[in-house]
């Protein structure tokens, strides 16, 4: 790495620490030469498809997007930021795996929602009723599971 200030190849690296995500080492270097101290970044080549939205509009694969929708759905439920982030993890896996260029919003979401299933089928009707733009998620339970409402549901604890 050469110094960016006089240019010479020998830097030395004086600290190391993994950063954020754990996916991201941040590395202090500073030159021999002129003492110069500076900063670099070293991540994985992470390859992910461009995500192709429900109206057509393309964006970038943006994993804290996924993590704050699952956390909506999760909200006062019992599955632990780890799972999330093993969730995610495991969408990600998936979606390198798949070797596309472009990925349907609805794939993801569906792929979200089948995990998140068998870790709570609540956080999943919620995630669901996010996902599909349900105005009402009580309504949208309720047509899931018969007239009554998710609160009701849960009031009788046959949902818990
Ligand atoms: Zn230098």
């Amino acid at each position: 790495m050469h110094c960016p200030s006089c240019d010479k190849p020998e830097t030395k690296v004086i600290d190391s620490r993994l950063f954020q995500d754990g996916k991201t080492i941040r590395r202090r270097r500073k030159c021999e030469h002129c003492e110069h101290r500076f900063t670099t970044y070293e991540s994985f080549e992470i390859q992910l498809p461009q995500i192709v939205k429900n109206d057509g509009r393309r964006e970038t694969f943006q994993r804290e997007k996924i993590i704050r929708g699952i956390k909506k759905s999760c909200h006062k439920k019992s599955i632990s930021m780890e799972q999330i982030l093993n969730l995610v993890d495991e969408v990600e896996k998936k979606i390198m795996e798949m070797q596309v260029k472009e990925i349907s919003a609805i794939i993801i979401g569906e792929m979200v929602m089948e995990m998140l299933y068998k870790l709570d089928p609540v956080a999943y009707i919620r995630f669901a009723s996010f996902y599909w733009n349900y105005d009402d998620i009580d309504d949208f339970v309720a047509g899931l599971l018969g007239k009554k409402g998710l609160k009701q549901h849960l009031d009788e604890g046959q949902i818990s």
